[in-house]
């Protein structure tokens, strides 16, 4: 998927036999110059591709767009039966990034489809030399690992290549096997973040693929959490088109089904820093029809921290449910009666993930007099005032929640006057709840 763009002219149907109808356009309201200002941009339901805010303002609404770039018709009745699609055009308050909100990366056969790549203009042709020398020069690519993901047919790759460098391409399409031909390791599938545990790439390049992207955010953090992972910090060259100069021109025919997104400078330099990437240099680039970013996975060692802290949480779970079900049971054998002291919330959370049924503690305290009557979520069992307790001795109390426990204590031992056992949830299990508890 590469250089698409400079091929819609190409693409253009001949408007004497397109009879399809002509979509509606609803033009919208403009208000006077002066309410403008006043006016902040509603919450809408649709977030932005490159920063995720809600806020946006519309650009226009077309209900009836065919593809336009990939799976040219090979007849006018199969032009005119093509599917007819709705671009909702926005540009987002916060980053300017510019993207449709209707979007289904399925209504695109990227699998079966080649792109109508035009490659044969001069001038495109010498902007590829320039920006390869450029960069092997700016950022050393030579005897490197060079990972391209979209390579189309191979081409940028093969003059990487020209300097020493191990190129391989991913490339969903058809063309992976025309890269292939030009002697680069191509692969037909989808680029993933965990791909670089083995290639361990000292670049990434991805031209004029991101605009294509139903989530072009998880697509940059899937690779930079994979970076982190696998404590590698490649460089990751990337190029989209720019679309700040047919905003600048009112120009509509920039807006492709195909192109999701529709990055300015601004919005471009966000997605990145949002994915995880310090961004080391980001340049607009023949004619400013595109722009271009050089950037590095940040090291982020909390990712890391916090990996280690959720495998250590997930794997005490199971003893820990093991450990208070014992404890439990242990009662139940030795004919010690137990109250749990709370049948709601954090209590009732409890309840229900340790599995305490009504079999194995039947009798339920709450604090709270209005809860009384009610019944444990989940679990059933019937919630009773403090004084119930007057009139069913137990030997325990299991206080099930701690942020409360030391005000459920004094209510225990002062307002009802008991000395029973208590017990708090602390430590993966059950622990007598003493002076020394840190709760
Ligand atoms: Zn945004």
């Amino acid at each position: 998927m590469k250089d698409i763009e400079n091929k819609q002219n190409d693409l253009a149907f001949d408007p004497d036999i397109i009879q399809a109808p002509l979509p509606e356009v609803d033009v919208p309201q403009t208000p006077p110059e002066s309410l403008m200002k006043l006016m902040a941009p509603p919450a809408t339901k649709h977030s932005c591709l490159a920063c995720k805010s809600v806020y946006n303002y519309t650009i226009q609404r077309w209900d009836q767009m065919p593809l336009s770039v990939l799976g040219l018709p090979r007849s006018e009745r199969e032009a005119r039966m093509m599917q007819r699609l709705v671009m909702d055009v926005r540009q987002c308050a916060n980053c300017g990034h510019v993207f449709h909100t209707d979007f289904d990366y399925d209504n695109i056969p990227y699998r079966t489809g080649s792109n109508l790549v035009y490659n044969d203009g001069s001038s495109w042709r010498q902007y590829h030399d320039d920006l390869v020398d450029e960069w092997v020069a700016d950022f050393n690519l030579r005897g490197k690992r060079i990972v391209e993901i979209g390579c189309g047919e191979g081409m940028f790759l093969e003059r990487l290549a020209q300097h020493d460098n191990h190129c391989i391409g991913f490339e969903p399409g058809p063309d992976a096997d025309r890269a292939k031909a030009r002697g680069i390791e191509a692969y037909a599938e989808y680029f993933q973040g965990s791909r670089l545990f083995d290639l361990k790439a000292d670049a990434l390049i991805c031209r004029h693929v991101i605009e294509h992207l139903a989530n072009p955010l998880d697509f940059l953090e899937d690779i930079s959490i994979a970076c982190c992972e696998a404590d590698l910090s490649p460089l990751f060259f990337a190029e989209v088109p720019l679309i700040e100069k047919a905003m600048e021109q009112h120009r509509i025919n920039d807006f492709l089904y195909e192109h999701v997104s529709n990055f300015t400078k601004n919005s471009f330099r966000t997605l990145f820093e949002r994915a995880g990437f310090e961004v080391l240099d980001i340049r607009a680039r023949f004619h400013d029809e595109v722009v271009t970013i050089v950037a590095k996975p940040r090291p982020n060692p909390l990712q890391r921290a916090i990996r280690r802290r959720v495998a250590s949480f997930n794997r005490s779970i199971s003893d820990q449910i093991k450990n208070v079900q014992d404890t439990l049971q242990g009662w139940k054998r030795d004919g010690q009666r137990v109250a749990l002291w709370g049948g709601t919330g954090k209590a009732a959370a409890l309840i229900n993930m340790i599995g305490i049924t009504k079999e194995l503690a039947p009798i339920v305290i709450d604090s709270d007099a209005r809860k009384a009557g009610g019944f444990v979520p989940g679990t059933g069992q019937e919630i009773h005032t403090p004084d119930y307790l007057e009139t069913h001795p137990i030997d325990h109390i299991l206080i099930c929640t701690n942020w409360r426990a030391r005000d459920i204590e004094r209510e225990i031992r002062e307002d009802c006057g008991l000395d029973c056992d208590l017990y708090v949830y602390l430590n993966q299990g059950l622990q007598k709840l003493t002076t020394e508890c840190a709760l």
